[in-house]
């Protein structure tokens, strides 16, 4: 599978501390990342990441246009709803194309830990069949 990882820079640290408690599952799929979230998933968690633009400078685009073209399974999108963001349109675009694609999208910690625990019971196969059948990539 391969799951993007994008985390507010107030929820960065709960970014890290989830990757770690699941780094085993999630070191096993393709990791995308923004800029600055990838770097410290990189650093702090060792897990290998794919990582795009800084999310202001264009990264979220980057990955909508990958989910658009069904080339991510998953998102796990720690949002910061008490910070204004610059590129909230950005954020917005993302998430409706997560939507547009049926690709799971959380918006938080808990929502990622049951998608993660999701992935881990064999769910999502759906995805998979549609991969088998040539609609994603
Ligand atoms: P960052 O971008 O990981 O480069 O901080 C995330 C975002 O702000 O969407």
């Amino acid at each position: 599978m391969k799951i993007a990882l994008i985390a507010h820079d107030e929820k960065k640290e709960d970014m890290i501390q989830f990757a770690q408690a699941y780094k085993k599952l999630l070191e096993q799929h393709v990791l995308h990342a923004t800029g600055t979230t990838g770097k410290r998933l990189n650093k702090e968690a060792g897990l290998e990441v794919i990582r795009h633009l800084s999310g202001p400078y264009g990264g979220d685009q980057q990955i909508g246009s990958l989910v658009a073209d069904g080339k991510i399974d998953m998102i796990l999108f720690f949002r910061d709803p008490l910070t204004a963001q610059p590129h909230e349109p950005d954020i917005s675009a993302l998430i409706r194309l997560c939507d547009v694609h049926g690709v799971p999208v959380a918006t938080n910690m808990a929502t990622a830990e049951v998608l993660v625990k999701g992935i881990e019971n064999g769910l999502l196969e759906f995805r998979r069949v549609e991969k088998r059948e040539g609609k994603l990539q």
